[in-house]
């Protein structure tokens, strides 16, 4: 039996998804842009799909483009509005230290192009403090916006948005949050975290990929950074990706129906694997706040075992973790985030991160608690003997 704890990298298409995507490309092939009965009935299911993507995230419909997925929505948010924002003189941006990628890549890029950014740091235990961006901000006269993240993916620690969001107001800033590891695995209500901007991608909560969205409320000047026709309301060009965003649509649809029962048992099952981790393996010590993260994550540092060799030992085992990010997984770069909250580097090397979804159940955890004693024992035993035969 192959077990996957990877749900923050990708998620498995749920059997309604797959149906609802097979469906679209057969029979909803028009395209939404177009007059016809044809175009009409694939504008009525990204309608469609767009209501529940609003649902999902307690939006307006009409506050919701579709984009390519987490990516792009990160770019547009930024570059968007910080492009519409020019002529008022901000030219300055703020994102926490363990955003990812696709935030700090695009401030570096704008950063290129002569924007000033700055970076929030997060204190020990993966939390930006609403402190430390209200000197920041403060100090300054010229924030066009704050990124920060709901969750983050590599320790599932929950960001205190609200809070930073109302601070980026009362200083005339934006505020971004990236929510691409918490829809669907937490309630995401754009009015209570009080944001501007939200981004969401599909296959994170059981969707398609290449498929995601951009939560934009009503009234917030961006420039589209897609040009061509009018699609989504002049803000995204390009042919609507209707199979995707239908899928999209079903699988918030699910999200939403089982978000609390689904949070209280994946949360039980990462608890439960979390001990029984911390219980049958010595050395080992979890990364990150225990209290304010989602319930399926668990990220932990296992001493004196280099994180690339355990991962491969469980490969081999059918037992799929991740060392945190996709993205930085298998360049043997050590975790910003982990660096971030000020882990040395036998801390940030040593870290695997378990993550569960719908389909994880009691067995899998099983599987894994039994497993990672004795690869964590043999991994341990071939660093001592190779140690021993270079000092000898
Ligand atoms: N933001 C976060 C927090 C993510 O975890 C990811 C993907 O891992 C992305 C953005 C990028 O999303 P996508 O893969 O849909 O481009």
């Amino acid at each position: 039996m192959r077990v996957y704890f990877d749900y923050n990298a990708t998620t498995p298409l749920t059997p309604e998804v797959v149906e609802a995507v097979s469906v679209a490309m057969r029979d909803q092939f028009g395209n939404a842009s177009s007059v016809h009965h044809f175009g009409q009935q694939a504008k009525a299911a990204v309608d469609d799909a767009r209501s529940a993507v609003a649902r999902l995230v307690g939006a307006d419909p009409s506050e919701i483009v579709f984009t390519s997925g987490g990516t792009e929505s990160d770019n547009f948010a930024i570059r968007g509005a910080a492009e519409a924002l020019e002529p008022t003189g901000r030219r300055h941006l703020v994102a926490s230290a363990i955003e990812h990628e696709a935030v700090l890549n695009t401030l570096k890029a704008l950063a290129r192009r002569g924007w000033r950014t700055s970076i929030l740091p997060v204190d020990q235990s993966g939390v930006a403090s609403p402190d430390r961006l209200r000197d920041l901000i403060g100090s300054t006269k010229d924030v066009a916006l704050v990124s920060v993240m709901h969750a983050n993916n590599e320790i599932g620690t929950i960001q205190p948005i609200a809070e930073l969001a109302r601070i980026a107001h009362e200083h005339g800033a934006l505020m971004h949050t990236d929510a691409v590891q918490s829809a669907g695995k937490i309630p995401v209500d754009v009015r209570a975290l009080g944001v501007d901007l939200l981004s969401v991608s599909a296959h994170k909560f059981n969707g398609p990929k290449g498929v995601g969205a951009l939560f934009i409320k009503r009234g917030t000047r961006m420039q589209p950074i897609l040009t061509g026709g009018k699609h989504e309301r002049n803000r995204r060009a390009g042919t609507e990706n209707v199979p995707a965003i239908v899928g999209m649509g079903v699988a918030a649809q699910q999200a939403v129906g089982k978000l609390a029962s689904e949070a209280l048992r994946v949360g039980a099952l990462r608890n439960r694997l979390e001990e029984g981790i911390l219980r049958a393996v010595t050395g080992t010590v979890i990364n990150g706040s225990r209290m304010t993260r989602v319930p399926n994550t668990t990220n932990i540092s296992f001493d004196r075992v280099e994180a690339e060799s355990l991962l491969i030992a469980l490969d081999l085992e059918g037992i799929a973790v991740s060392t945190g990010s996709a993205c930085s997984s298998g360049t043997l770069e050590p975790s910003h985030v982990l660096r971030a909250m000020g882990f040395p580097p036998h801390r940030t090397q040593n870290s695997l991160r378990f993550s569960l979804g719908v389909y994880s159940t009691d067995a899998e955890v099983d599987r894994v608690i039994d497993a990672l004693p004795r690869l964590v024992e043999k991994l341990r035993g071939l660093t001592q003997k190779r140690a021993a035969s270079v000092s000898g």
